[in-house]
């Protein structure tokens, strides 16, 4: 099912609309955890090095599609992740960068982030995202390896791959896009990341769904008052021939760098009571109502720690 048309969508193109700040960036980048650190070199280094194994020669043929994509997703389960889904593959939606995809299926799944550090909004958030990723596509590899021993291809898909991880978590049923644009999911709501991968196994597709995420994004704007970028507006866009919610990346980009990748928008987001956060969330709704807007938030950010942002220039939202 699903709530958004995709009849005349076109392929996307990775990275951020109008580039990057590379000396932002830089020090974005710089300023990070030791831990967040080295969980990027694993990543970069090593699981990006092995996210497309040799394939066995020897096939053993799948005959009970629907028991393999149950044994698939449990496989996925135990090795930690918190909700899994199947996509059919849509050219329509890997990277225009990608060249030809020919793998036929997508795995998606998610690993929850501990929501109160997700919402501290500091250095714990980015070691808490990346140890988030390097475990996503630690066991994407791992995956991708037992894929490949059946004798049938696969990929990992990692956060820069070939394909959008949000549109297809999306297409696998994992939940719907909210108007902050990131994927919110019935038990994870917001505070969660993905990863994926691609095969020719046969699978069972789950296909989009309507958990009535949409129709909330469409009355709520806790997240567009909270931005600090106002970098989420109130009405869809046409996006690559999709009607959707979008946020303005370069209006986010600059508060992103400055709150070591902020999260605002996911912490704040009211569907994280729906799932298992829903203790943490109604402590965090204390300090929404006590800070009341962006402003609010900021002041707060910057009053409660010792945290330095002198080094990123206070970027001004309205003029842009
Ligand atoms: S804060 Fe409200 S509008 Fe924003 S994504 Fe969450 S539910 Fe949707
Ligand atoms: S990450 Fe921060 S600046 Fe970017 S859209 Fe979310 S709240 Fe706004």
């Amino acid at each position: 099912m699903g709530t958004i048309d995709t009849t005349n969508a076109t392929r996307p193109t990775r990275g951020r609309v109008g580039g990057t700040d590379a000396d932002r960036a830089a020090k974005f980048r710089n300023r990070m955890p030791p831990s967040a650190k080295r969980s990027v070199f694993i990543r970069m280094k090593i699981l990006l090095n092995n996210r497309k194994p040799p394939v066995n020669p020897e096939r053993q043929e799948i005959l009970d599609s629907t028991t393999a994509t149950a044994e698939m997703k449990q496989m996925l389960r135990d090795m930690g992740a918190n909700a899994v889904g199947i996509a059919d593959f849509d050219p329509r939606f890997a990277f225009t960068q990608a060249g030809e995809v020919k793998e036929k299926f997508v795995i998606v799944y998610g690993i929850a982030m501990s929501f109160d550090t997700m919402a501290d909004i500091g250095p714990r958030s980015q070691e808490e995202v990346h140890r988030v990723y390097h475990q996503l596509d630690d066991i994407g590899v791992r995956i991708a390896n037992q894929i490949a021993a059946f004798g049938y291809s696969a990929t990992m898909q990692p956060n820069e791959g070939d394909i959008p991880l949000v549109a297809y978590a999306w297409l696998a049923g994992l939940g719907e896009l909210g108007k902050h644009g990131s994927l919110i999911s019935p038990e994870l709501g917001a505070s969660f990341r993905l990863g994926a991968v691609t095969t020719d196994m046969p699978l069972v597709a789950d296909g989009a769904q309507d958990f009535g995420i949409d129709e909330v994004c469409l009355k709520c704007g806790v997240c567009t008052r909270f931005c600090p970028g106002d970098a989420i507006g109130p009405e869809k866009h046409l996006v690559n021939g999709v009607e959707r919610w979008h946020i303005d990346t370069k209006a986010c980009e600059p508060y992103f760098h400055k709150l070591y990748g902020c999260k605002i928008c996911l912490m704040v987001c009211p569907l994280n009571s729906r799932g298992i956060f829903g203790a943490e969330f109604k402590k965090a709704s204390k300090v929404l109502v006590q800070t009341k807007d962006a402003a609010g938030m900021l002041k707060l950010i910057e009053e409660r720690s010792n945290i330095d942002y002198a080094e990123f220039q206070e970027p001004d939202a309205k003029a842009r």
